[in-house]
């Protein structure tokens, strides 16, 4: 772990105290939550939030999840909730489900982008239910790392992105889940899925009917714009390739090209896979990372920005990445990659 003076560990209630103080004046704290880091500010100061999206570079048309200690807190924050929503938050809070509710007017524009809705949820990490509970606001708090980059999974990762632009970063080690919350949207008795992620859709629609929508349609209906679905999302430094076909087909494919490469006398790239379930190594490709050999789908999501970081640093020229399963967690996993791919899927123009 990188030492400064801008890293505390999460263990100190001393550390939370002050962690708290600071939020109650208007600063920025990052820290642990069950499914990224988070860059906190009082949710109810605008000035507060501002701090996020200048840190974040985040456009303000991006609206934030607010966080509270407990779903009567969440929910204070709401004009109307329909019992289906009390139903999933007792059902899912704390935890990795983010609602969609109207909003309440003590709600900053900023806050929801101008929306006429908010979305809340209950973390289910102590540090981030004690530093709530002890900064006694709801907090503003997305991910905390630059706008349209990978995500945070440990204070490290903060530190590296953010530096001492934040104020304070409370280190309370790895996250577990490892990608964001699900954003769902109540409307009436049912929900619109905005955004997959720590809670699945089968867990959902056991519960409550819900509908997906394609990126088309949200930017079709105002009503429910959920801008955090753009395109390019969660992109490591390096062009990052989400391929079709499996690691045996892309790397009969590649051999194809390594030898037209060789007799061209042209350099081959350096290749970092990552990959799900059995991957053997092969000289084509300089660095593999698997999420899980064993095809752990949970593990692959913990495992994923992680993974989008190391292959950075190793200094590939290209990331070719495997589709998952899209069930369960995989779901939240391929959204994901292809939003990191930002629709880069076919690996011809990079080898031409
Ligand atoms: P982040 O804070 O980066 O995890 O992203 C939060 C995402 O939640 C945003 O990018 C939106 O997609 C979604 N979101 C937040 N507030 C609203 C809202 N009021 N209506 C619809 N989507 C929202
Ligand atoms: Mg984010």
């Amino acid at each position: 772990m990188t030492q400064s003076r801008w890293v505390f560990s999460a263990h100190s209630p001393e550390n939370i105290k002050r962690a708290a103080a600071i939020l109650q004046k208007g600063g920025t704290v990052a820290f642990p939550t069950e499914t990224v880091y988070g860059l906190g500010a009082n949710a109810l100061d605008p000035k507060a939030v501002f701090k996020i999206f200048e840190i974040k570079k985040r456009p303000t048309f991006d609206p934030l999840i607010v966080h509270a200690a407990s779903m009567r807190e969440a929910f204070l924050l709401c004009s109307e909730v329909p019992e289906i929503a009390r139903t999933l938050a007792k059902k899912f809070w704390p935890g990795a489900l983010t609602l969609v509710l109207p909003k309440k007017q003590i709600i900053p524009d900023l806050v929801t982008s101008g929306l006429s809705t908010v979305a809340v949820r209950v973390p289910n990490h102590p540090v981030a239910l004690e530093l709530i509970h002890r900064a006694r606001r709801p907090l503003a708090a997305p991910s905390a790392n630059p706008f349209g980059r990978t995500s945070p999974t440990s204070a490290e990762h903060v530190w590296n992105d953010l530096g001492e632009a934040v104020d304070m970063i409370l280190d309370g080690g790895s996250t577990s889940i490892g990608v964001e919350s699900t954003v769902l949207q109540i409307q009436g008795d049912q929900g619109i899925l905005l955004r997959p992620g720590g809670v699945t859709l089968e867990e959902l629609r056991k519960i409550i009917p819900v509908s997906t929508v394609t990126p088309k349609e949200l930017e079709s209906s105002e009503g429910i714009l959920s801008p955090g679905l753009l395109k390019s999302h969660y992109a490591p430094n390096t062009p990052l390739y989400l391929v079709k076909d499996s690691f045996k087909e892309t790397l009969k494919w590649l051999e194809g090209k390594n030898n037209e490469f060789k007799r061209l006398g042209k350099p081959w790239p350096r290749i970092g896979a990552l990959c799900f379930g059995q991957a053997p190594k092969s000289p084509l490709i300089s660095a593999l990372v698997n999420l899980s050999p064993k095809k752990d789908i949970r593990k692959a999501a913990s495992e994923l920005f992680q993974a989008m970081r190391k292959l950075d640093k190793m200094e590939v020229d290209l990331i070719v990445a495997f589709p998952v399963p899209e069930m369960g967690m995989g779901a939240a996993v391929m959204d994901r990659l292809r939003k990191a791919s930002a629709g880069k899927n076919n690996l011809k123009p990079f080898f031409e």
